[in-house]
């Protein structure tokens, strides 16, 4: 690709500064617009699994580095009402190869971007006009600016989708599983280990990595629940609502929640497209094809940057080839990661105390025979594995 191109890249969670990673190092003139304030912090845990995506990271030279913020979380405790553990989840289904907290892994690739990419938080897109030549862009705070390519790396409500592909409900698809998450300091006593308590339909799940604070999740499942996602206050009352009575020691995190600064809610929706990409605009990470829980978005974000951006490169600034290239490379691996995810929602929540039951029963009888946690391991890693990460050039830093 002709270095010097001036990219624009809405989102900085993942996807954004990934791909922001490799096209400063190709040469382009990277900004990063973030409508949240500052970097976001919180959220749960999302790992790497299986050699592409530790192949990506080595590549990046960052492995190392989220190695040293690894959580090393062991198994997680399934309970009963009391607190009495009645079987438990291996490690390697939850946290796969490489756990980290989905904040430290944007705090490295901001760390590793911030220095030669520009940066604009609270702001955000909101027009795009797009001509042979070139992309017009308005933002809601900062000067309007023209730009060569722009990138939608701003997640499953990404605006970037709406302006140039429309808000089309059949873009998404939901899976019915509603999540908030947050931080609070920890009482009890858990390190590098979790708890996950489930009644029909609910579960709450506490973790804590590192010692010290416990990451709150509490999920629920509902047919088409109607909510605001940009409205926090609205999205703790939807939380505080459904949990309300749920046993064990609920009722302790729902209090410790309303006291949350990280608190984040979210649905859980895939998004499917015909296309990920319109002239010079085109999408990434959950913005174009988000998996849900157990679709590895985490890793397919960071190994869909690196593809967007190799091929860029490859294309030697035509743009549109390597848009299409992209596509049809990244398109079956994502297919593979979403068809994974669409079982999550009775593994996470199941609807029913037999459910519930035969769930923990069949961790509990097969945690203990070898060929099973070998088995768990191969389930653990095959889809994210199912892709052969081309070669590209891997430029030095500038
Ligand atoms: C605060 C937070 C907590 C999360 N917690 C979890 C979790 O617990 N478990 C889990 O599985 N996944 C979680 N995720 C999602 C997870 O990070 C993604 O599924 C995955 O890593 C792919 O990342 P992404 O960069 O494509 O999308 P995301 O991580 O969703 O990032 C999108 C980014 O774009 C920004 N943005 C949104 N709209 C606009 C706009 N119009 N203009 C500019 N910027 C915009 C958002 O603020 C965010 O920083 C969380 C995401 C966030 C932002």
């Amino acid at each position: 690709m002709v270095p010097g191109m001036d990219i624009l890249i809405s989102g900085a969670s993942v996807a954004g500064p990934s791909l922001a990673f490799w096209l400063q190092r190709y040469g382009h003139s990277v900004t990063v617009v973030e409508k949240a304030p500052a970097l976001r912090g919180g959220g749960y845990a999302v790992d790497f699994r299986g050699k592409v995506h530790l192949t990506t990271l080595e590549r990046m030279g960052l492995r190392a580095q989220l190695e040293a913020r690894a959580t090393h979380m062991g198994d997680i405790a399934l309970i009963d009402g009391d607190g009495a553990q009645v079987s438990a989840l291996p490690s390697a289904i939850f946290s796969g190869d490489l756990e980290v907290l989905r904040g430290d892994l944007a705090e490295v690739l901001y760390g590793a971007t911030r220095e030669r990419v520009r940066y604009r938080f609270g702001d955000q897109i909101t027009g795009i006009a797009q001509d042979a030549h070139g992309v017009d862009v308005t933002f809601a705070n900062g000067e309007p600016g023209r730009f060569d390519l722009v990138v939608g790396a701003d997640g499953v409500h990404s605006g970037v989708r709406r302006l140039v592909l429309g808000d089309d409900p059949a873009h998404r698809k939901p899976l019915g599983v509603y999540g908030g998450v947050f931080t609070m300091p920890g009482t009890m006593g858990l390190r590098r280990t979790g708890i996950i308590y489930s009644e029909p339909n609910r579960s709450v799940s506490v973790m804590s990595p590192h010692g010290g604070d416990q990451i709150v999740s509490m999920t629920f499942a509902e047919p088409g629940l109607d909510f605001d996602h940009r409205d926090v206050e609205q999205q703790r009352r939807l939380i505080a609502e459904r949990f309300a009575g749920v046993g064990w020691r609920t009722a302790e995190l729902l209090a410790a929640m309303e006291r949350a600064e990280d608190f984040w809610f979210d649905e859980t929706t895939q998004i499917h497209l015909d296309r990920w990409s319109h002239g010079r605009v085109v999408l990434l990470g959950d913005a174009g094809f988000a998996g849900g829980p157990g679709g590895n978005g985490t890793g397919l974000a960071v190994v869909g940057a690196h593809v967007l951006a190799g091929e860029l490169d490859a294309a030697g600034g035509d743009h549109a080839a390597a848009f299409e290239r992209y596509e049809r490379l990244m398109r079956p691996y994502v297919a593979t990661c979403q068809k994974q995810a669409d079982g999550s929602p009775d593994f996470l929540v199941p609807s029913t105390w037999k459910k519930i039951a035969q769930r923990n029963r069949f961790f509990k009888t097969v945690r203990y025979v070898p060929p099973a946690r070998r088995l768990f391991r191969y389930l653990a890693t095959r889809t994210a594995t199912a892709f052969e990460l081309p070669e590209y050039r891997l430029p030095a830093l500038v």
